[in-house]
């Protein structure tokens, strides 16, 4: 049986590295050009290849998104820029514009070319009809429940993309106009507003309803799907789309990571107890910076899976080094975020489940003793018994409650 592959995001090259490196099989990223979220951080294509060599290193796939709904003024290069993509070898493309996947077909591109989940695909007719158009997967639209997937994917038509962790649209994904109604700013050529969030004055009439000292808002917690993905990997899903192309590298990191342990469980034993469930929820917590949820998977969203008050992102400072060389006895890290030498910590990594660390000694690069760390990007040594591995993040312990 062919193992299910996790899809993470990544905004820059460090992003998508570390999301490999956590254990990612495959991550998305958007290009200069014709994606949605384009903007000037994203992607060169001198940085995709450098992206493709690292993942074919890791036995790890690239898929770039070229999933704007482009306008004719917008098609000016597309030939050039996906011959592009296929010389530099990315596995997939993630394509909403049929003109774009007729294109990409035409040039006779090696690449896969996966629908977006822009495209609102709910059933499997619909899967059937993208299979006809030669298109490689499908990613479903994050408004399908547990039993459409299931019959979806049990259908066996194409391979199945389903999300299962991050951002949702308080909107129908892709249908959406709010941003280009309120701003001008097109949702579908990337440059959503996020309108929905903004604050509101709700008027009854003349009649303000709202509260003036907390306004109106809405939005839906993210996703959260850790209880679904046994029933993903037993249905024969094909891929685990985690959204975020925005997020830190180590949101990246803990997310990942977590998801991962998670399938290779399932897979090694077959099943996954509730208290492994709970200890992966517990994990992935520490990044959040946003209320979670089920999304559609336990039915209808109710009032319980949106926000529609304040609900303002707040950054974490957990995260508090990174760890840049490992000796005999001491660690070389890159402070982050403040820490002292009698915090609890935790040590995780690409091979070290979260750990807890005691340490015992920091100094300076000078071998001078230190007690609190507060300089971002400081290097320091320092001295603890336990795992350490390079590439790992340091953050301060959260208490189970
Ligand atoms: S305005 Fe909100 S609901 Fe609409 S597309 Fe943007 S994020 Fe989604």
């Amino acid at each position: 049986m062919k193992k299910i592959e996790l899809l993470a995001p990544a905004g820059n090259l460090e992003k998508a590295k570390t999301a490999i490196l956590y254990g990612a099989d495959a991550v998305y990223i958007g290009g200069k050009s014709f994606s949605l979220r384009s903007r000037a951080s994203n992607f060169s294509l001198e940085e995709i290849g450098e992206l493709v060599e690292f993942a074919n290193a890791h036995s790890a796939h690239v898929h770039v998104t070229v999933n704007m709904l482009p306008h004719e003024s917008d098609l000016e290069g597309l030939e050039d820029y996906l011959l592009d993509l296929d010389r530099l070898g990315v596995h997939a493309i993630i394509v909403a514009s049929p003109s774009i996947m007729m294109t990409a077909k035409k040039l006779g591109c090696h690449f896969e070319v996966h629908v977006s989940t822009q495209h609102s695909s709910t059933n499997s007719n619909t899967v059937r009809f993208w299979k006809e158009q030669g298109m490689d997967r499908v990613v479903l639209a994050r408004e399908c429940q547990m039993d459409e997937i299931k019959k979806i994917a049990q259908a066996d038509i194409l391979p199945i993309e389903v999300f299962i962790h991050g951002g949702m649209c308080i909107s129908y994904s892709g249908r959406c106009v709010l941003s280009n109604h309120m701003t001008l700013r097109d949702a579908n050529r990337g440059g959503c507003a996020q309108s929905c969030r903004w604050k509101y004055h709700l008027m009854d009439g003349n009649t303000e309803v709202s509260n003036p000292d907390n306004l109106f808002s809405m939005s839906s917690k993210d996703l959260q799907a850790v209880n679904q993905i046994a029933s993903f990997i037993e249905w024969g899903v094909s891929s685990l789309k985690i959204e975020g192309r925005m997020k830190s590298a180590y949101y990246l990191a803990t997310v990942v990571s977590s998801y991962r342990h998670l399938i290779d469980l399932i897979y090694q034993q077959g099943y996954v107890s509730d208290q492994q469930l709970k200890d992966i929820q517990f994990e992935i917590a520490k990044a959040e910076n946003r209320q979670t949820g089920p999304g559609f998977y336990q039915g209808i969203p109710g009032y319980q899976v949106q926000l529609y008050q304040d609900h303002d992102e707040t950054v974490t400072q957990e995260y508090v080094a990174s760890v840049l060389a490992v000796d005999d006895d001491s660690v070389l890290l890159q402070v982050k975020n403040k820490f002292t030498l009698d915090d609890e910590l935790e040590i995780f990594g690409p091979h070290t489940l979260s750990t807890d660390i005691s340490l015992t000694g920091i100094t300076d690069e000078n071998d001078l003793p230190l007690v609190v760390c507060n300089k971002p990007m400081q290097k320091v040594k320092t001295y603890w018994q336990g795992p350490k591995e390079v590439g790992a993040m340091i953050r301060k312990r959260r208490k189970k409650i």
